[in-house]
């Protein structure tokens, strides 16, 4: 797999250039006053970023998990959160629905989602149940041509502003997958959270009260949800990797800054060897994370992505951001605690890569049951 094709360095200077002038300028914004800009987020639609999974017939890009990999990379160097509101809506939302959705719903819905018209969020974790999401309440029973579909969802990406959700929910003993829009009678939001990171890419929760959904809003098979749920996990693990390690650039390219800038006992920080320590250190699981996330995302193109490699990439990107960020902080003394330097929020949205999408210790859970089942099935270590 070849990363660096003409057309992928040429996203990535398109990318680069577009999160420079649209996205940095108001990234400090976003944090400090919870601001969502959703004529960025739009025009990142018209730019081609949103749909660049889907194939060009239905508005997209066409240009797959390598383009939206690259586009997170950038947002995350610069805004972590709007690359949080970009992948729920792209590829947890858009991408998922694409793969799984029939011909109609492609029509219907997937082309504004690629222009940025409108807004996607994916609804699988509830009140009660999180890392165990399985265990959903959210039910929607069959009556004639339609499903009743009652219950609520939480901690929603984009919920506040989105207009089309991929939901889940129980039907009898199995789950299915539904098309559910913001003005369908009976769907109602609740309140937008107030997150101590990832602050701008807006949360919130939605209510079903009674939706009447016809079937052709069923996405995949009728029953056929828990497929949906599990296999899209993979791809969207790798993808948000990218955000965190988009994040630890950040990070380091900061406070390597500050170390040849500053000067204390007559010298630049970059002498000290205990800075030295933490700079080669940062640095190293900085690298170590990108080509993690660049392996696993090779095998997501290939078509043989393994659960462990794609887990291991979200896991040690999330720990690396958190590591890196802390250690940029403290290289950078008093003025990495200050807020106007804007180096505390790459924390404080790096947490939220061992919470978001699955938890660090679910994460470690997988990894080392799927490594014993390959084992036991004589499947070497790679
Ligand atoms: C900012 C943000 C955005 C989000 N966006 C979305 C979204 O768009 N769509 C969506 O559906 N969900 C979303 N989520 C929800 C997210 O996926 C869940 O928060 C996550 O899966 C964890 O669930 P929980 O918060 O209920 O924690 P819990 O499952 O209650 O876990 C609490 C703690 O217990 C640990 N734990 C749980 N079970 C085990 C176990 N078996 N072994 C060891 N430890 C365990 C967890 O690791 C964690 O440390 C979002 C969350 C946040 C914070």
């Amino acid at each position: 797999m070849n990363f660096d094709q003409d057309i992928f360095s040429e996203l990535r200077k398109n990318v680069r250039d577009f999160v420079a002038q649209k996205v940095e300028p108001l990234a400090l914004k976003m944090d400090r006053e919870d601001y969502f800009p959703e004529d960025v987020f739009k025009e990142m639609g018209r730019m081609g970023y949103l749909g660049i999974t889907i194939p060009e017939e239905y508005g997209g890009t066409g240009l797959g998990y390598i383009g939206q990999a690259i586009i997170e990379e950038e947002l995350g160097y610069s805004s972590p959160s709007l690359a949080l509101s970009y992948g729920a809506h792209s590829n947890l939302t858009l991408d998922n629905l694409f793969r799984n959705g029939d011909r109609m719903q492609r029509e219907r819905f997937v082309p504004d989602l690629c222009n940025g018209n409108k807004i996607g969020s994916l609804g699988l974790t509830e009140p009660s149940s999180g890392s165990d999401a399985l265990a959903m309440k959210s039910s929607a029973t069959l009556s004639g041509e339609y499903y009743i579909l009652n219950g609520s969802k939480t901690y929603i990406t984009n919920a506040p502003y989105s207009d089309i959700f991929l939901v889940y929910a129980r039907t009898g003993d199995a789950y299915t997958a539904f098309i559910v829009l913001s003005d369908d009678e009976g769907f109602s939001r609740g309140k937008k959270f107030d997150k101590m990171g990832m602050r701008g890419s807006p949360t919130g929760e939605i209510f079903f009260d009674n939706i009447k959904l016809n079937r052709d809003r069923v996405v995949g098979e009728e029953n056929g949800g828990k497929n949906i749920i599990l296999g899209g996990l993979n791809s969207e693990r790798v993808i948000l990797s990218f955000i965190f390690v988009g994040l630890a650039k950040r990070a380091l390219t900061e406070a390597t800054q500050y170390s040849i800038d500053r000067k204390q006992f007559g010298e630049p920080l970059h002498r000290f060897e205990m800075i030295q320590d933490k700079l080669a250190m940062m640095y190293t699981e900085y690298r170590a994370s990108k080509l993690l996330a660049y392996d696993a995302l090779s095998s997501v193109e290939n078509n043989n992505m393994d659960l462990k490699s794609a887990a291991s990439s979200i896991l040690y990107s999330a720990i690396v951001a958190e590591r890196v960020s802390r250690e940029a902080i403290q290289i950078m003394g008093g003025n990495g605690y200050m807020k106007d330097t804007g180096v505390e929020r790459f924390l404080r949205d790096a947490i939220l890569g061992q919470i978001g999408a699955g938890t660090t210790e679910i994460r470690k859970k997988l990894i080392a049951s799927s490594l014993i089942k390959d084992f036991r099935k004589g499947r070497g270590i790679e």
